[in-house]
């Protein structure tokens, strides 16, 4: 069936949760305009991916073996599968080793009849325009950020070597950048301005994925026109050969069976949507979840739920944690109003349930779209890479998120976590939150929708990459 299809493109996602799922959306929007998808991933997480693509005729996917080196523990071949952050540098440069097999892969697709469009691949494997330049295939490149992020990542990159001897609080004076939020250098993804050097491997590793992305044929942007428009000019601006940026987003909701699937753990997500019909108030819950790469102490973790407990409205948190139990105690006093999950859940359903009426989130940049997409107003509690940019931008710029009080703190207070927690689901800030997320959510569903910005986007975008 796939090869009587006119068109092919490959899909090359980083092995983050974060990096992939958004890329799974694009694929599955791509197979909707009856194009062939050929998504190219390693064994480990070909399970995941399969099932996560299974009812979509035209999609595929493609392993390639993930390479074995010093420094990295067999085995682990997502971010996620890592023992700490500290084993993220040799994951990234294990990544490099995967060049060969994909030419291979890339070169057998030229020679068959539906020689792809384009490659579209994640920053982070900055080696595949190299492939792509030796083929004669377009590369496209996706970050997994908004635009707004994307381009004040950029400028730090550009100015570390004097940013690093900023004061972490003050605000910033970039000559080339005027953000519609006071920037800190602490707002700015950690690594960009701690590398002790240019010389070090994290900051070689840096320029070439900047470098090759300059040099792409275009970005994809998660994002609709309408949340960013005033950015994209300086996104594109950084795209040496007059690459486009693709505003395509919310990927998720290009595909109108979306939040109506079942989660894969199935007795789990009976329970918790059973769980959720019970709670018959709409907007009466928050959701609490910081994602799949921050890590939280158990002792920070100890005192969200001191802090949910005493907030007394009702909850549902998914905690990503290997140590952490619940205190002595406490089970019994959120019985009935708390719900605390451990596994894998079906996020966008979650927010898309009545019951939920707000999102506790550490501001991933695909979390802040489900959320919004679904009317919820969020509690913005950033942790690392570049959410706290997102929190800035959903806090002050769109007026859809409250802050948790103290987040630029490591440690955030149990008081802190009730106060806002209460601000966001009963107090005026809260409502006005609401009303803006309400008034983004049905932008961003039109977005998707024919006519729409991301709707007409993504033709014109494989019109191009026909004619090319
Ligand atoms: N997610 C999910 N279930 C979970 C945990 C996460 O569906 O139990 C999804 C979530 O909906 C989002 C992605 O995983 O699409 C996480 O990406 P995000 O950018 O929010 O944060 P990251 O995990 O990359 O920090
Ligand atoms: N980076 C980049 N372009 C960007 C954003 C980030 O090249 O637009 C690089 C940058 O060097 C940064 C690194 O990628 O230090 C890690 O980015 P991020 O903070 O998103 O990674 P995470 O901590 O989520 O794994």
């Amino acid at each position: 069936m796939a090869s009587t299809l006119a068109s092919q493109v490959v899909i090359f996602p980083f092995m983050a949760q974060g990096h992939t799922l958004p890329l799974l959306d694009l694929s599955k929007a791509l197979s909707l305009q009856q194009i062939k998808v050929s998504i190219i991933t390693t064994p480990s997480n070909a399970n995941s991916i399969t099932k996560n693509i299974a009812n979509y005729p035209f999609i595929n996917v493609i392993e390639i073996p993930f390479p074995t080196i010093d420094g990295l523990p067999q085995g682990c071949e997502n971010t996620s599968q890592l023992p700490s952050k500290e084993f993220f540098g040799p994951f990234l440069h294990a990544t490099k080793q995967l060049q060969e097999p994909f030419d291979q892969v890339l070169q057998t697709m030229l020679e068959s009849e539906t020689p792809p469009l384009c490659v579209i691949s994640d920053f982070f494997l900055g080696w595949t325009l190299a492939s792509c330049q030796a083929l004669g295939v377009p590369r496209l490149v996706f970050h997994g950020m908004g635009v707004l992020s994307m381009v004040i990542s950029r400028s730090a990159w550009v100015h570390a070597p004097q940013l690093r001897s900023t004061s972490m609080f003050e605000p910033l004076d970039m000559p080339d950048l005027k953000p519609p939020f006071t920037l800190t250098r602490a707002d700015l993804p950690g690594d960009l301005t701690n590398s002790p050097n240019q010389d070090d491997p994290a900051s070689q590793f840096s320029r070439e994925v900047m470098e090759a992305d300059a040099h792409s044929w275009g970005v994809i942007v998660n994002s609709f026109e309408e949340l960013e428009k005033t950015h994209i000019p300086s996104l594109e601006s950084f795209y040496m050969d007059g690459g486009k940026a693709w505003c395509l987003g919310p990927l998720f909701l290009h595909d109108k069976s979306e939040g109506l699937e079942k989660s894969t753990a199935q007795k789990d997500s009976s329970t918790l949507t059973q769980w959720l019909n019970e709670q018959v108030k709409p907007d009466s819950v928050m959701y609490v979840s910081f994602g799949t790469q921050a890590d939280v102490s158990d002792a920070q973790l100890d005192e969200v739920a001191f802090g949910l407990e005493e907030s007394g409205v009702p909850f549902l948190w998914v905690v990503r944690s290997k140590t952490w139990s619940l205190p002595s105690g406490m089970e019994e006093k959120i019985k009935g109003r708390g719900l605390i999950v451990k596994e894998w859940v079906d996020q966008r359903q979650i927010l898309s349930h009545r019951a939920i009426g707000g999102f506790l989130s550490h501001c991933g940049w695909n979390s802040v779209l489900e959320s919004l997409s679904s009317d919820v107003p969020i509690l913005a509690w950033p942790m690392i890479a570049e959410q706290f940019l997102n929190a800035k931008f959903i806090v002050g710029v769109l007026g859809a998120a409250l802050g948790v009080r103290g987040s630029n703190e490591v440690f955030v207070s149990r008081q802190a976590i009730s106060e806002a927690v209460n601000e966001l689901m009963a107090g005026q800030k809260g409502r006005s939150a609401r009303e803006r997320a309400e008034a983004i959510g049905k932008v961003a569903r039109t977005a998707v929708q024919d006519g729409g910005s991301s709707h007409d986007a993504l033709s014109k975008l494989v019109d191009q990459l026909r004619a090319y």
